[in-house]
């Protein structure tokens, strides 16, 4: 599993998602950040934040 904090990203914002690949992580936080955040545009750099910022969850191993 992967998982990625919006807090290390978004600083104060405890949501975060976890799933088995880093492009199903990418696509809800991404939907998070429409939804959640008011970002309607997201842009590539934003994209590359989010992946270095994914994480491997040891916890659901
Ligand atoms: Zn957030």
């Amino acid at each position: 599993m992967k998982r990625f904090d919006c807090g290390s990203l978004v600083p104060g914002c405890h949501w975060h998602t976890r799933a088995d690949e880093d492009a199903e992580v990418v696509r809800r936080t991404v939907e998070h950040m429409k939804t959640a955040h008011g970002e309607t545009v997201i842009r590539e750099t934003m994209i590359d934040h989010i992946k270095q910022r994914i994480r491997d969850d040891v916890q659901a191993a």
